[in-house]
């Protein structure tokens, strides 16, 4: 079965600053991938090669068997038209810390917008899929609220409807649950259960260890630009090997 992403010694510097010093890891089809480690270790820098929002220095990186931002002819690599790059980009889904919904759109609208701007779809195939969405998170009594009507947890929900509504192939998910207030955590993480449960292909970057250790198929440790552990969540959890591994785990579990 090919790798829904695939690392290969993956560099990413910003100037002198080395950020990614060779990143070698696959999540599978289907796969819940938690990524987690301290802040400064790349983690976000990660996501954002995957998503094309950054380019690589050196090594490889797929998407389902496409390199992302390159065509190889041989042994050469061509950079790919902007063209090119937004038409993969419409496969993958990213959630932020911070939800960024359209402030002047309702719920409703915020998640009818891409695929109608993006893909061309009518209003009213648009709408309908994204009253199922909002109702698959939980929210379909919100249609008609606007973002600064709903709760955080809310909104993020909403933003993850609004990454679905593409259809995409693979989700990525930046720290979704670190801006919201405790008691809103729990129904954005079982949002993300369902999904999983789901057959969604994620990559989870999260300080939640309840959720990688319950949802995770496996977990990967990170530090200052490179994979320091990895494993099933059980190992990497609850019997890290590495000293890295243990001192951070110290002090999030
Ligand atoms: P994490 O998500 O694990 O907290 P990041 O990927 O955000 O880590 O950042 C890793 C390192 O890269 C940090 O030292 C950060 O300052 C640096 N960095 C991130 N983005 C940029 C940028 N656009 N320009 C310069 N440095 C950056
Ligand atoms: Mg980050």
């Amino acid at each position: 079965m090919n790798a829904m992403v695939k690392a290969q010694g993956v560099h990413k510097s910003y100037g002198a600053v080395q950020v990614l010093k060779g990143i070698d890891l696959e999540v599978a089809p289907r796969e819940v991938f938690c990524l987690i480690g301290p802040s400064g270790s790349g983690k976000s820098t990660f996501l954002r090669c995957i998503n094309h929002l950054e380019k690589i220095n050196a090594g490889r990186l797929y998407v389902d068997g496409q390199l992302v931002g390159y065509r190889q002819k041989g042994d050469k690599l061509y950079e790919l038209k902007d063209s090119e790059v937004a038409q993969n980009r419409r496969d993958i889904g990213m959630v932020f810390q911070r939800f960024n919904l359209f402030p002047h759109m309702t719920a409703l609208a915020n998640i009818m917008e891409a695929p109608i701007q993006v893909k061309g779809e009518t209003k009213a195939v648009a709408r309908e899929r994204a009253l199922k969405l909002l109702d698959r998170v939980g929210l379909a009594d919100k249609a008609g609220n606007y973002p600064a009507q709903l709760s955080g947890g809310q909104q993020q929900r909403v933003a993850i409807a609004r990454a679905l509504a593409m259809e995409p192939k693979l989700m990525l998910f930046d720290e979704p649950t670190s801006a919201l207030d405790p008691e809103l955590v729990g129904d954005v993480l079982d949002v993300m259960r369902g999904l999983a449960e789901d057959g969604m292909t994620m990559i989870v970057v999260t300080h939640e260890m309840g959720f990688a250790r319950e949802v995770g198929d496996s977990v990967v440790f990170m530090d200052q630009g490179v994979v320091v552990e990895s494993g099933h969540p059980r190992d990497v959890l609850t019997n890290p090997q590495h000293d890295r591994t243990k001192s951070f785990l110290s002090k999030v579990l």
